[in-house]
């Protein structure tokens, strides 16, 4: 997105899930959240009115069927996608990918569209820098919870992934590592939006019951506490974000965070942490990955990862972090 601005103003329009980063990273024209789905009156209105605005290209980044209706309503006279059956006829440019789903990174799929649209591919991870208010309000968030960033190294929680189970590795294992970092002096903060409540809540109820040291470390539940500004500092303050395969874990990567990633049914070619410093951490089984939202054979991919591997790499980013 931030190579396409570099040839002209963009307006970037998307659910309101997504839009908030723009508004975040900042650099763009405009931002507008979907006013309702691609098939409905508010939905056909308001392409219309970007219409109005007479837009040159719409660059359409998600595969799906109701993002290129999306555009063809808009009707500017360039509409660039990825070349997907039922949608070739409502674009203009065509983008072919030549390799199979999901073999390379999404990113990589997307830097082939706005190659398309025109733009040089930046060399660089994407990185999300954030001004010194939101680093505040983070800070003193954690120190109102009994978190002292000036005393012990926060470690970042986030047992969340709004896909499904079938990403999200057991409650018990968080809050085994989470435990194990209170014991060696970190303070633990528990992130997630309010759809993660039943993840976070599960790791809460295991780290209560976890035999706590007598270390003074706080544990933090923030969950449905953080927008995104928030969240992506607290990820900003933390020396080591553990994560699943999320959004959280993109967050954490863009603002320079070593990620501790854990990969169940999805798959780190198509959509691992960018950058450098991060491990992820999967379980070869012979169905994965089955991208699926629930598995049906005892989630073995997960099971087959330890919190004693993944310890390891959290440990070792808090004490890397304290050495430096
Ligand atoms: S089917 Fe296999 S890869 Fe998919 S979630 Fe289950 S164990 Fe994991």
């Amino acid at each position: 997105m931030r190579a396409i601005a570099a040839l002209g103003p963009v307006h970037v329009w998307g659910p309101a899930r997504g839009t908030s980063l723009y508004r975040l990273a900042g650099g763009f024209a405009e931002v507008t959240d979907f006013a309702g789905g691609a098939f409905s009156l508010a939905g056909v209105r308001q392409a219309r009115a970007i219409g109005a605005q007479t837009p040159r290209r719409v660059v359409v980044f998600p595969r799906s069927f109701s993002s290129a209706v999306r555009a063809a309503v808009v009707g500017a006279r360039e509409r660039i996608g990825i070349d997907d059956e039922a949608r070739g006829l409502l674009l203009t440019r065509r983008v072919a990918l030549p390799w199979a789903a999901r073999s390379r990174h999404l990113a990589e799929e997307f830097a082939r569209i706005a190659e398309a649209a025109g733009a040089v591919r930046p060399d660089d991870a994407p990185r999300l820098s954030l001004d010194a208010a939101h680093r505040r309000r983070a800070a003193a968030l954690l120190a109102a919870r009994g978190a002292s960033l000036e005393a012990r190294p926060l470690v970042a929680v986030c047992p969340g992934a709004a896909f499904g189970p079938a990403k999200r590795w057991a409650a018990e294992r968080f809050a085994d590592v989470a435990a194990r970092a209170r014991g060696a002096g970190a303070d633990v903060a528990l992130l997630g939006a309010d759809a993660d409540r039943d993840a976070t809540a599960a790791v809460a109820r295991a780290l209560s019951r976890a035999d706590a040291p007598a270390c003074g470390a706080a544990a933090l539940d923030l969950t449905g506490a953080t927008d995104l500004p928030l969240l992506a500092a607290l990820l900003a303050l933390a020396r080591v974000a553990l994560v699943n395969d999320s959004g959280p874990m993109h967050l954490a990567a863009a603002v320079g965070t070593p990620v501790v990633a854990l990969f169940g049914s999805t798959s780190p070619d198509w959509t691992a942490p960018l950058g450098a410093g991060h491990t992820v951490i999967r379980y070869p089984v012979p169905c994965s990955p089955c991208f699926r939202r629930d598995c049906p054979i005892g989630l073995l991919c997960f099971e087959g990862i330890d919190a004693d591997r993944v310890w390891e790499e959290v440990a070792r980013r808090i004490d890397g972090g304290r050495a430096a």
